[in-house]
Formats: C-alpha cells, structure tokens, sequence
C-alpha cells in the first residue's frame, strides 16, 4: 500500500465465501488496484462479526476500502458485481467513488438471460448468436467513450445488425455498425433473425430490458475483475494468511479494463 500513497486508483473488487448463500461462515474480501493487477487489500469477515452471511460481502468491503482510504490513497473508482448491498453503500457512505460494474459479471449474467431464451419455443434461432451478442456488448463497453448514452445505442443496435440492417438514422450518437462491409458470400451464409419473429422478439426483451439499460450507466469504464475470480478459486484465499499468497498468485493473470475482442 506504501506504493500507492498520494496516487489516485481505481479498483475492482470481489468477496468470496467458503459456501454459497445463507450457510456461508467467512467471507474473503479482495480489491485490485486495475493498473498494476496488484493485490491492494484482503479482508477476512466472519458471519459472528455481522448480522447475517449475507451482509459479510459489504463488510468485506467497507473494511477493505476504508483502511486503504485510511493509508492516503484515493479510491476514484470501483468495479463490482451487481451485489445490492455495496451499491447502497457506496451511494450512501462513499459517495467520491465512481461505482462501475464489473462487465465480467454483467456478460455472464447476460448469457444466462440469453441461453434461457433460446430454449424457449420458436426461438433456438438465437443460440448461434449469443457469443457474438457477449462480444458486442464488451466491445461497446470499451468503445462507448465513458458515456452512458452511446453505451446504450451501441448495444441496441445490435437488434438491427441480427436482422441485416446495418445503418439507421434514429438515435443520437450512433447510427451505423463499426464492422467492416459484409460481402454477399457473408450475408448469404449469415443466419439472419427475421424483424418481428419470435426469436427477435425474445432478444429485444432480454436487450431492452429496464434494468439493463439503466444498469449501462455502470459500465462505461469497461472494468472486469476476472483475474480476481481466478484468484478466489485458490483454496488458500480463505486462510487467515491469504496475503502472503496474493501478489505471486494474481499478477500471472490478465485483469484490467479489456475484454475478448467484437466479432459477429
Ligand atoms: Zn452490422
């Protein structure tokens, strides 16, 4: 942390407990600084230390973000999980920090949304499209230049694209794909959705969902902690001397604001 001091960091974070859901007893608490990929705090919580398992994640974190505040470093941003605790708290107690969502976990949740749809009747048309729906949405993520407007037309254009519309004149900030022209061999092969077919209709709901949308706003820094998921699949992060393990076991991992490249 002596490193840090005076700098002004941006973070991701993620808790991790030995069980999942309301039987868990500890709770590992990790925050990144995202530049360097370095391990800035860990935090063991105990359920006997709060009101339920539950509330571990968002003591983790408080304790975690206070004693780096504590040490004389600025925490500008953080990346989290949609955890509903920490985005209360960091809305009431950290109201200086930027909260971004980690698109990581926004992008699994997605693919969940999109592979239950798919399995619906009428619409298994979708399932050769969800990889490239994942992809436009990190890649929109990292090209939307921090503005949650042209986030949000980004990542609904991709309702034209899947059905071979490639350019349009509504919105505001974002009226044509960023891919190259598709040749005629590509458009024939191309396993086009139909506008208005049941399959369309299904993405839209998943697309245009209200809480995605809003959520959008969360995303504009393109943070991801996937590196600190790899991190807490260590059994030894649950020790009471995880830190001794942190810096050697996470800088062999790739973190930071990026993702897998845009393909269609
Ligand atoms: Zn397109």
């Amino acid at each position: 942390m002596q490193q840090l001091r005076g700098r002004d960091i941006w973070l991701s974070d993620d808790g991790k407990c030995d069980s999942p859901g309301y039987n868990a007893k500890y709770c590992s608490y990790t925050l990144m600084d995202s530049k360097t990929q370095q391990i800035v705090n860990t935090e063991l919580v105990q359920v006997t230390d709060t009101t339920s398992s539950v509330a571990m994640e968002k003591m983790g974190f408080k304790k975690c973000v206070d004693k780096i505040e504590g040490n004389n470093i600025k925490v500008s941003l953080v990346a989290t999980d949609r955890h509903a605790g920490i985005r209360k708290l960091i809305r009431t107690d950290y109201p200086h920090i930027t909260h971004n969502f980690d698109v990581w976990h926004f992008v699994k949740s997605l693919r969940k949304k999109l592979l239950a749809k798919a399995k619906k009747k009428d619409c298994d048309e979708l399932a050769p499209w969800i990889q490239a729906i994942c992809n436009h949405l990190w890649w929109c993520c990292q090209h939307c230049g921090q503005d949650a407007k042209t986030l949000r037309e980004m990542w609904t254009s991709i309702l034209k694209h899947i059905v071979n519309v490639h350019s349009w004149v509504d919105g505001e900030k974002f009226h044509q794909c960023a891919h190259p022209p598709i040749s005629e061999e590509e458009t024939r092969l191309k396993c086009w959705l139909k506008a208005g077919s049941s399959t369309h209709l299904a993405l839209q709901e998943v697309v245009l969902k209200k809480t995605v949308l809003k959520d959008m706003e969360h995303l504009v820094h393109s943070c991801h902690t996937g590196a600190l998921e790899v991190f807490h699949k260590s059994p030894e992060i649950l020790s009471k001397e995880a830190r001794i393990y942190i810096p050697a076991y996470a800088s062999s991992y790739a973190s930071g604001c990026t993702g897998p490249q845009y393909e269609y």
